[in-house]
């Protein structure tokens, strides 16, 4: 008989009732540290107090009015945004995927009122995840996320990660943009290496196209900057965010900037609950505390500790792990055995981490995790090591 929730994801069996910075609470009293933050959500860690306050504070004014009218928490985390980065507009939605969405149709429509209606396709890259909404799928393109899910939502070309010569040839004039992950995330803790990123932006210039990141998992500080695009010093045209944005309340968003987004005018999209009182509350909240220079510095020091002691733990176990990846907090262990049982042998240790394609484990801790907390991670980790290493 099927579950009355719907079985599409294997869940660990571990039931967390409370949260409280780097630690989750199991319902048997258990505290397990957390170097997932819900795949990067909870990039304050839990319950933090700024956030409580924000959210119960909406709470007990207006949850929600639709965007039938004004909302001044919309405007304030809009202009925040606006301030803090290349953008020049905000779309705010309730998750990456829908980003993605709107990130698709905003190109196309630029391109369709800029008497270009011919370029409707988007170049994407192999391993890559941008949600699973039609578009989503579609952008990824890989088996086991579009099979049986056909016909796809058409327009999507998709290139092996790193073959120049072939994203120079799969530029015609039909293409409207380029998408992409600065890390991908979901697909194993690949980073674009800054000078690729810069070629996109020079090739996209070149042919008049748009260029679309995807920084729903790197963007908000988890790279030790703002967004991790700003490593390369270059600007995309449209980028979606979402997971910290809203430190664990659904939120995302598109920033764009005028040129990109100017034929996205009234009627031409919308959302019921994007950019709500209660979500936009609590992404003001999380910008005040990660769009600050000294915080994003101690994401830095915290990263360059971290990675630190993972290069030495590698070394430690070559038998269990390959190389560490990843740029700041957005890290990865290369594995050599199976990482779903480093996954476990890390639950035994009361660890929590996020396994990745490519046999990667992936190590995404709030950003404000303590110096200890990091350095008790890695002895846990050193334990669950040590246990596969006996078997
Ligand atoms: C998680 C993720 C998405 C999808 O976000 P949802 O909120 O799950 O829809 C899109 N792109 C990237 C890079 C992601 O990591």
């Amino acid at each position: 008989m099927i579950p009355s929730i719907l079985p599409t994801y294997n869940r660990a069996p571990l039931t967390f009732v409370s949260g409280q910075g780097s630690w989750l609470i199991e319902a048997d009293g258990r505290r397990f540290l957390d170097l997932g933050a819900g795949i990067a959500v909870n990039a304050l860690g839990h319950a933090h107090p700024a956030l409580v306050a924000a959210l119960t504070a909406q709470a007990q004014q207006l949850w929600h009015t639709s965007n039938l009218y004004n909302i001044p928490a919309q405007q304030e985390l809009a202009d925040r945004l606006v301030a803090a980065t290349f953008a020049d507009t905000a779309f705010f939605t309730n998750s990456g995927t829908e980003a993605c969405e709107l990130a698709v149709k905003m190109a196309r429509r630029h391109f369709h009122d800029a008497g270009q209606p011919q370029r409707t396709r988007i170049i994407a890259f192999e391993g890559s995840f941008h949600g699973r909404s039609a578009a989503g799928i579609a952008a990824a393109g890989s088996e086991k996320m579009t099979k049986g899910f056909g016909p796809l939502l058409p327009g999507f070309t998709h290139l092996p990660w790193g073959d120049h010569d072939a994203l120079r040839a799969a530029v015609t004039d039909e293409t409207a943009a380029i998408l992409i992950e600065p890390i991908q995330g979901e697909g194993g803790i690949r980073p674009l290496p800054d000078v690729c990123l810069k070629g996109l932006r020079d090739l996209c210039d070149e042919h008049g196209i748009l260029l679309i990141l995807d920084e729903v998992q790197c963007g908000m500080g988890r790279t030790g900057r703002l967004f991790a695009h700003e490593w390369a010093g270059i600007d995309p045209d449209i980028m979606m965010v979402a997971k910290g944005i809203g430190g664990g309340f659904p939120l995302g968003a598109v920033l764009a900037t005028e040129h990109a987004a100017a034929a996205m005018v009234a009627g031409t999209h919308g959302s019921t609950y994007g950019g709500n009182p209660l979500a936009c509350a609590v992404g003001c909240a999380v910008m005040a505390q990660i769009a600050d220079e000294g915080f994003l510095q101690d994401v830095r020091a915290r990263a360059g500790l971290m990675r630190q002691q993972l290069e030495a733990l590698v070394a430690s176990h070559p038998d269990i792990f390959q190389q560490v990846r990843g740029s700041g907090l957005m890290l990865g262990l290369k594995c050599k055995v199976a990482n779903t049982d480093v996954l476990n042998a890390c639950y035994a240790e009361l660890l929590c981490t996020v396994p990745a394609a490519d046999n990667v484990l992936r190590l995404l801790p709030p950003l404000n995790i303590s110096e200890t907390e990091i350095t008790e991670a890695l002895t846990r980790l050193d334990k669950a090591a040590s246990a596969l290493s006996s078997c």
